[in-house]
């Protein structure tokens, strides 16, 4: 047994104290399910068994497991510099990895704050937001409108301004003047729809609605997943995102792009920026910027917001925020190791190519059993099953043990199975994952 297999085994006897974010602490204690290991495309179980990875970790992993390029980064930096402020210090490479990404987001999307994370980039983004509107004379502009089934991560910012009623019913009254727009999912018309389903772009005119219903010069920004994923995935309709747009643009709103899962190729582009053509005010990003190796997010905003920021007199600090580990350097080396290793293997495009393979290995899976819905964009897929009637969730729940007992990494958020693998998955891997995902739900009851 390898030395961290053994690790393992010693805590297996002591799993109390860890008490486990998002899962089902109980459960999972009377079973638990250990990783001590990941290469490329696997991770392996403490038992000796190899897990292909169909969700890249948490949506993160895009470049694969141990890759050499951001190992030695990342070790190279700890030898080197451990930790540097960010605060009124700098160090170069935070300089420049923010060069690097803002010439890799299209303009003018060019200023890049750094975060420790998905959750950290949404209140950044949303504190951004109030705070450029009442810069340029705007500060009655105080609401933020979100959307149901919307997934922002966990801060107040971001429950308050997502969808998921578990993620918020339990913490008290939220963020006041958060409005939420329908979100576009809609099996009636959609299901089994390949890529961008043809109709629903007129869910975005909730905006109007919403904007009327408030008067649009108290509102300040809206906040999209332009593919939502931890919710479902639910991909946009043809037309949407543009017409969301249109809609702010008209009534001096600002749009923010939530990249945290589709930012860094998921979709077979850099971005969706790239992939819709349609270009927010603030993107916000995480996970795939250093392939999850360290935590790091990154905020970008356009140079009129930034510049909205930068005319007071010199020495005074211009926005009143920032986090002890925004630009770590450990996370910086990680983030440009990262990037080396996705031009070096084409993988922000890469999708773009796999995309129809994957899709029709996903829809194949339609005739298996209790499957009532189908959907992908890019390297993204959802199976969506029947819910057992006064048990929801328990269905999906079981598919995902036998998935993992069957060598299968997936996800599941509710009754939905979501897939998202690292890019640098194989048409082969692909066959694999769908092969045995067919098997698991021919045996899920
Ligand atoms: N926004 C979106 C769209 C996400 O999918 C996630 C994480 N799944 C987050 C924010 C939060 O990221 P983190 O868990 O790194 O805080």
């Amino acid at each position: 047994m390898s030395t961290t297999a053994s690790a393992a085994q010693a805590v297996t006897n002591n799993l109390e104290a860890f008490w486990m974010p998002f899962t089902a602490n109980r459960q999972f204690k009377q079973n638990p399910r250990m990783f001590v290991g990941a290469k490329d495309m696997h991770y392996t179980t403490a038992d000796g068994r190899q897990v292909l990875d169909g969700t890249a970790g948490l949506w993160c992993c895009n470049a694969g497991h141990g890759r050499p390029r951001i190992v030695e980064a990342v070790q190279k930096q700890v030898a080197e510099m451990d930790y540097a402020p960010a605060f009124q210090m700098g160090h170069p490479k935070a300089f420049e990895l923010a060069a690097r990404l803002s010439a890799l987001m299209p303009s003018p999307l060019d200023h890049v704050f750094f975060t420790g994370s998905g959750s950290e980039s949404v209140d950044t983004a949303l504190k951004i937001a109030l705070a450029y509107q009442r810069t340029i004379g705007q500060g009655t502009r105080t609401r933020l409108i979100g959307r149901e089934r919307g997934y922002h991560g966990v801060g107040f910012g971001g429950i308050s301004v997502g969808g998921i009623v578990n993620n918020r019913k339990h913490f008290g009254s939220l963020l006041t003047g958060v409005d939420h727009m329908r979100h576009t999912h809609d099996p009636s018309r959609n299901a089994f729809s390949r890529g961008m389903p043809e109709s629903g772009a007129e869910y975005a005119e909730d905006l109007i609605r919403i904007a009327q219903l408030h008067d649009p010069s108290t509102i300040a920004a809206v906040i999209v997943e332009p593919v939502a994923g931890s919710t479902g995935v639910l991909i946009p309709p043809k037309h949407y995102l543009q017409r969301l747009r249109q809609i702010c643009d008209e009534h001096g709103i600002l749009l923010i792009f939530d990249e945290v899962i589709t930012g860094f190729g998921r979709l077979g582009t850099p971005f969706a920026v790239d992939y819709f053509d349609v270009k927010p005010d603030l993107v916000t990003t995480a996970k795939g910027l250093t392939s999850g190796v360290v935590p790091m997010g990154a905020v970008f905003c356009t140079k009129t917001i930034y510049d909205a920021f930068m005319h007071g007199p010199e020495h005074v600090i211009e926005l009143f925020h920032g986090y002890t580990y925004s630009a770590h350097p450990v996370a910086c080396a990680a983030a440009l190791g990262t990037l080396d290793t996705y031009e070096e293997e084409g993988l922000l495009t890469r999708a773009a190519g796999l995309a129809q393979y994957w899709e029709d290995g996903l829809h194949s899976l339609k005739d298996c059993p209790h499957v009532i819905d189908i959907r992908n964009l890019g390297l993204i897929g959802a199976v969506e099953l029947e819910p057992i009637a006064g048990e929801p969730t328990k269905r999906a729940f079981s598919a995902f043990l036998k998935a993992y007992e069957d060598g299968i990494l997936i996800r599941t958020t509710g009754d939905i199975i979501a897939l998202s693998p690292p890019l640098i998955i194989s048409k082969d891997q692909i066959d694999e994952l769908f092969g045995k995902l067919r098997k698991v739900l021919m045996n899920t009851h």
